[in-house]
């Protein structure tokens, strides 16, 4: 389906909660007002004496240069909030290198990286507090789903190029106004009332992945999408605006959505966003699937807790249990478009899984056991033990595996074996499996009760020369 080519230059405006956006846009449409000594002293209680004295230097280099400079996007919003912000962003109306390698920051040991092609930059004070820099700018989106040209811009442009308004205020550092707040799209009150909108009608259209930022943001706020946007929503889908993003783009997003702690309430919101089809068919029975992605996170931080210096790639756990239930060609298409790590290792693991617990159940000796636990990847692993009750015997043997059979190996390697008189070769190979598995299975421990057995076995002479 084709998508009307629109851009974020000529978007019909979405009126904000309070009163627009044709003031002023250096005021808030808020009539409770947030002065700028009033945001200053939350950011002195919030984030410290010495942070705010860093974004003072800032902002008076900023003045010095005639670049000024803005605290801008979510860390406003956290701000607001009372939340603790992860990273600090600070927009630039002007050469973000001048004011990055200015020499008081450079008196202060603070190291600069450059990244000239984004106009961006990252500061990193002694202590390991980091700063990043963007200079201030206007975006244009030539296509739907596409990447953005980007151009030059001030402050007023920059918050309006962004997602939603909770997300598009910022706050000057300039000495003479320091910690005035910049709110044209009334993000305030959003935030107060636990909106999500848009800043214009095309946004989604311009860039799907705001969707799912949303999605992300409703999770992590409880918050709701605004009427409007909702609408916009449904408009989006309906154009089928998903198909024209990169399948690279739309796994990023998808990735950081199957990071989130409370994924089954993320779930329930793919759900009623109707976005199921980004991931998977419809489920019919979503208790089922749930309950699943909750023992995932228990399988999850079992794994964390008892191999500690292993890396796990999570989000495989998520697909291989997000994915068991649906034909395998469903999966595979996703894997096809989207670049997962290891999506091999998933395709593979989908294809045993169905027959991995009648197996498990008729196999008997434990190197047997091994063996069949060894087809499967990690996460695969993982996400079988996730369909069973934390106390299910599978879950014991899963676990078992992972702590200790995995890691038992033959008591006597390639070239003790040689020294005893067998000939190097396949056949050495079959010896040391067949050692493994004795020793899976308990009948041997060490060395010696190794070369016993290769006696009783007849693999060795029992008189040794
Ligand atoms: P988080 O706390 O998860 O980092 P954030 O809002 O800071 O949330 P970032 O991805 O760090 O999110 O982006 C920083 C800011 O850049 C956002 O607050 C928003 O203003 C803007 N932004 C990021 N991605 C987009 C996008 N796809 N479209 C428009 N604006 C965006
Ligand atoms: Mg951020």
């Amino acid at each position: 389906m084709t998508v009307n080519k629109r851009t974020a230059t000529d978007p019909a405006p979405l009126l904000p909660a309070g009163s627009g956006r044709q003031g002023d846009p250096g005021t808030t449409p808020d009539t409770n007002r947030l002065t700028a000594p009033q945001i200053r002293q939350m950011l002195q209680r919030q984030w410290g004496d010495v942070l705010l004295q860093r974004l003072e230097v800032i902002g008076g280099i900023a003045a010095h240069l005639g670049t000024p400079a803005y605290l801008v996007g979510g860390c406003v919003r956290d701000l607001l909030q009372n939340r603790p912000a992860p990273d600090l962003d600070l927009a630039i109306e002007g050469d973000v290198r001048a004011l990055a390698e200015s020499p008081p920051l450079q008196q202060l040991h603070v190291q600069c990286q450059l990244h000239p092609r984004f106009g961006t930059a990252t500061l990193r004070y002694p202590d390991g507090f980091r700063l990043d820099f963007a200079r201030c700018r206007v975006e244009h989106y030539p296509a739907p789903a596409t990447l953005p040209e980007v151009r030059p811009g001030d402050i007023h442009s920059d918050l309006a190029r962004r997602d939603f308004t909770i997300n598009a205020m910022a706050v000057g550092l300039d000495p003479t106004t320091f910690g005035n707040l910049l709110d044209p799209h009334g993000g305030r009150a959003d935030l107060r009332q636990g909106l999500l909108r848009v800043l214009h009608s095309c946004s989604f259209l311009d860039d799907p992945t705001r969707i799912l930022r949303g999605l992300r943001f409703a999770v992590r706020f409880q918050f709701r999408l605004e009427k409007g946007t909702r609408a916009l929503l449904r408009e989006a889908l309906a154009q089928d605006i998903f198909a024209q993003l990169s399948g690279a783009r739309l796994w990023r997003e998808l990735q950081y959505l199957l990071e989130l702690a409370d994924l089954p309430v993320a779930l329930e919101r793919l759900g009623a966003w109707r976005l199921w089809p980004l991931l998977r068919p419809e489920p019919t029975d979503m208790e089922s699937l749930l309950a699943r992605i909750r023992r995932g996170h228990q399988e999850i931080d079992w794994f964390h807790r008892h191999c500690p210096d292993e890396k796990l790639f999570d989000a495989a756990v998520w697909l291989t249990i997000l994915w068991r239930d649906i034909p395998w060609a469903e999966a595979e298409k996703r894997l096809h478009y989207w670049p997962v790590a290891g999506g091999h290792h998933i395709l593979r693991d989908l294809r045993l899984l169905p027959d991995m617990p009648g197996a498990l159940t008729r196999a008997g000796r434990p190197s047997a056991v091994g063996r069949l636990w060894e087809r499967l990847s990690l996460p695969g692993l993982l996400a079988l033990c996730a369909e069973y009750p934390e106390t299910d015997i599978m879950v014991e043997s899963g676990h078992q595996h992972l702590r200790r059979q995995r890691w038992l190996s033959s008591p006597l390697n390639g070239k003790e074996l040689q020294a005893l008189g067998l000939a190097p070769g396949p056949r050495l190979g079959e010896v040391l499996e067949r050692l493994r598995n004795a020793r899976l299975d308990g009948e041997i421990e060490d060395k010696e009760t190794a070369r016993q057995w290769l006696i009783g076995q007849g693999i060795l002479p029992s008189i040794q020369p």
